[in-house]
Formats: structure tokens, C-alpha cells, sequence
């Protein structure tokens, strides 16, 4: 592209999302760098853009009515744009021809970053030349702390659960390779880094898919043999993992380096766990998590919940906060939404109403106030609660200290 004077114009991107999850956010990261390394300038501005990148989450309704006022904005501004991320496939409907995001000129699918190279007329750095970045743009950060490193073990979910629309964004569960995530992890220790979290949607898949078949205790193996003081948080661990491999990955996971792991249980009771599509078995993890909780360590427990999901009753929903707050130091609790494009939108099965489902997650909300001493948030249901949970983390975090170094 020429300006007035005839001298070759550099080329402007924009780059926004609606709160994409880690593991897509990292390659959102690596699509600024391709976007540096290929001779464009970032801009922070979408009017001096020449094409804006929209990251795309269709993982609640909120998420997706904000996507849709950002894609109206730019589209306003009569600007190229290229939609990356999951919205697309959980919401076919809305990008067809007649939909109301019907006008984009690229998609990159989720499952597919690599595709951004489409948008070059000529490609000098290509996205597999680039390293994995193990952080996100600086804006994506409530607070940037350069000793935390995200790492993706794996993409996609091994899961098919009945009412998840994420599973239609990402595809299918693909594991890296271990020595190169070992390699990555190794350098990041060498230059400092003291957290490192391991990424993906379904973390506890890992090695399933490879030949010859892993698990993801191995892999956790050979993250705890490197050498250096640092500490690990696991994301997005299954339930259905910690039954399937008990003893053996509670050993692992007892180690004094892992201080932080999020295993999303949904629900302990098997009847509405199997009109979910996931293992029923979920209620077995107690011995298992019982005994991480009793080894004096500082380890931080966390859980998801799904509340007011279609036909569940009130004992069903208590025994599940009895569950949480027995076991787990942080809970976020997530409205059942239907997504149009899920199995359980196609089953005939009686849905709550929203104020069925709001009046359970008060009550839920008011038996965690008089049971529970954890962080209790609506996750991405609730933008504000997350920063709240910021502030009482650290207090649980700083008298799990305490108690740690009481007991040495
Ligand atoms: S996997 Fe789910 S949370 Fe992550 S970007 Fe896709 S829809 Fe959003």
C-alpha cells in the first residue's frame, strides 16, 4: 500500500477479543508477533487499522452480546476484519449470509491459528517459525507479573458433554509433544520464571492421543524432575481424570511444587452428570481430594459449578455445595444457559426458566455465605466478581502459609 508521497505505507492491525480463555489467548499473543515480525504495526486504535482481528469466546450469552456490539462497532468503521476464535462454529447461525455478522473477510478458526497466514500477501515469518510465547498481550493482563508462564500441554477436549458449547469451538483434544513442552518449560526456568501454569481445556487428556499412549501423570513426571524453585498451577484437570487414575495422580499432584489446581466438577450427582454426557463418577474423587487437602501444603483447590441445569432438583444442588465447601478453597458458579447448537437443546428435556435459574444461584450464593470460608465467584458469568477474587485468594493463600510454615 502507497501514501500520497508514494512511499510503501506500513500496514495496521487491530487486535481485540472477548475474554478468550488462556490457551487462546497465548495464540492471539503469537498472532501479534506474526503480525510484528510480518512488517505491521499494532495499533491500539481499530480507526487507524487497516484490518481488525476480532478474538471471538461464545462461551456465555454476555460474552457473545458484547462480541456482537464490537463487531457492529468496527463494521461501522467500514474496516477489513478478520474473526479468530470459537464464536463462529458455536454460533453458525450469526456469521451465515442472512445472520447478523454476516460481513468478514477472514476466518482463523480456534483449532486452526496457523491460518492467519492467509491474510499475507507476502509471508517472510510464518507461524510455525514462531516460539510459543508463554504470555499474553500486555491488555490482556488484570496485573502482569513476567514470572508466570503459561504453557498449552493440549488443545480441544476429549469430553462430549451434552451442553457445552465450547467442545464445537475447539475440536477435538490434541496433545503436544512432552519434549517440546518440557524444552519450553526448562527455558522459562532458566530465565525466571517461578509460576508456571499449565494450559489447555482439558489438561488431564494429555498423551491419551499420542503413540505410544501417555497420561498426563507423565507428563506432570517430567515437570517436576526439572530442576529450579519454581511452582506449578494446573488448569482445566478434569474430574473424570482424577477418578480414572487416583492413587497414582494424587501422588503426583501431592508434590510441595504444585500449589494450584482448578478441577471443574459441574455437579456430584451421577443422574444429572449422565444427562450431562460426563463421567458419573465424580463424587469418587472425595477420598482422593480429602487426602491432598490433609498433606499441610499450600495448595489451592478449585472447582466450577453448574446451577439450575435442566431438571436438577434442590437435593441435588445442595449436595453439591456440601461437596464444594468441604473440599475445595474456591468456587465459580455458572447459570445453566442454553446454547442452541448444543445436544441438550435437542433432547427433550424441561428447562428452567431464567428466574428459576437466577433464585437457585441466590440460594446457592447465600448457603456458600453461611458455610463457606472460600472465594466464591460467577467466573466469566460476572466480569467484576473476578477482581473481587483476586483480593480474597491472597488472603487464603497467605494463611495457607502461615499454617504451612506452623507445621515445618
Ligand atoms: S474454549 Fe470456550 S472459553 Fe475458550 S475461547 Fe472457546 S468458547 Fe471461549
Amino acid at each position: 500500500m502507497e501514501n500520497m508521497s508514494g512511499m510503501v505505507k506500513e500496514k495496521n492491525v487491530y487486535l481485540w477479543h472477548n475474554t478468550l480463555c488462556s490457551t487462546y489467548l497465548i495464540d492471539l499473543k503469537k498472532m501479534e508477533n506474526i503480525f510484528r515480525l510480518n512488517g505491521w504495526k499494532v495499533s491500539k486504535d481499530p480507526q487507524d487499522a487497516d484490518l481488525v482481528v476480532l478474538g471471538s469466546c461464545g462461551s456465555f450469552m454476555n460474552v457473545i452480546e458484547d462480541f456482537e456490539r464490537k463487531y457492529e462497532e468496527v463494521c461501522e468503521m467500514k474496516k477489513r476484519v478478520a474473526i479468530y476464535g470459537c464464536l463462529p462454529l458455536i454460533a453458525p447461525e450469526k456469521f451465515r449470509p442472512n445472520g447478523v455478522m454476516a460481513k468478514f473477510d477472514f476466518f482463523i478458526p480456534a483449532t486452526n491459528p496457523e491460518m492467519v497466514e492467509k491474510i499475507f500477501d507476502e509471508l517472510t515469518v510464518k507461524w510455525n517459525d514462531l516460539k510459543e510465547p508463554g504470555e499474553f498481550r500486555l491488555e490482556d493482563y488484570r496485573n502482569y507479573r513476567p514470572e508466570r508462564k503459561f504453557v498449552v500441554v493440549q488443545k480441544g477436549c476429549s469430553a462430549t458433554c451434552t451442553f457445552c458449547p465450547h467442545k464445537v469451538g475447539i475440536g477435538p483434544h490434541v496433545s503436544r509433544e512432552k519434549n517440546g513442552i518440557i524444552d519450553e518449560i526448562r527455558g522459562y526456568i532458566r530465565n525466571g520464571a517461578k509460576i508456571i501454569f499449565i494450559e489447555g481445556r482439558d489438561t488431564g487428556s494429555w498423551g491419551t492421543d499420542l503413540a505410544p499412549k501417555q497420561n498426563f501423570g507423565d507428563l506432570l513426571n517430567a515437570i517436576l524432575s526439572l530442576d529450579g524453585d519454581f511452582e506449578v498451577h494446573i488448569n482445566q484437570l478434569g474430574g473424570n481424570w482424577l477418578v480414572a487414575h487416583g492413587d497414582e495422580l494424587v501422588t503426583r499432584l501431592k508434590s510441595e511444587k504444585i500449589t494450584n489446581v482448578h478441577i471443574p466438577i459441574q455437579t456430584v450427582s451421577p443422574r444429572l452428570l449422565r444427562l450431562m454426557g460426563r463421567d458419573e463418577r465424580i463424587a469418587e474423587m472425595e477420598p482422593y481430594l480429602m487426602d491432598l487437602k490433609k498433606s499441610s501444603r499450600k495448595m489451592l483447590l478449585r472447582t466450577d459449578i453448574i446451577i439450575g441445569f435442566p431438571t436438577e432438583t434442590m437435593d441435588e444442588l445442595k449436595a453439591t455445595l456440601e461437596f464444594v465447601s468441604k473440599l475445595f478453597d474456591e468456587v465459580a458458579c455458572h447459570g445453566f444457559e442454553l446454547h442452541p447448537n448444543t445436544e441438550i437443546a435437542r433432547q427433550t428435556v424441561e428447562f428452567f426458566d431464567r428466574a428459576e435459574i437466577d433464585e437457585r444461584i441466590q440460594y446457592a450464593l447465600d448457603y456458600f455465605a453461611e458455610n463457606y470460608r472460600g472465594v466464591i465467584h460467577r467466573g466469566g458469568q460476572d466480569s467484576a466478581s473476578l477482581v473481587a477474587r483476586e483480593h480474597k485468594i491472597k488472603e487464603i493463600c497467605l494463611s495457607m502459609q502461615g499454617k504451612a510454615e506452623k507445621s515445618q
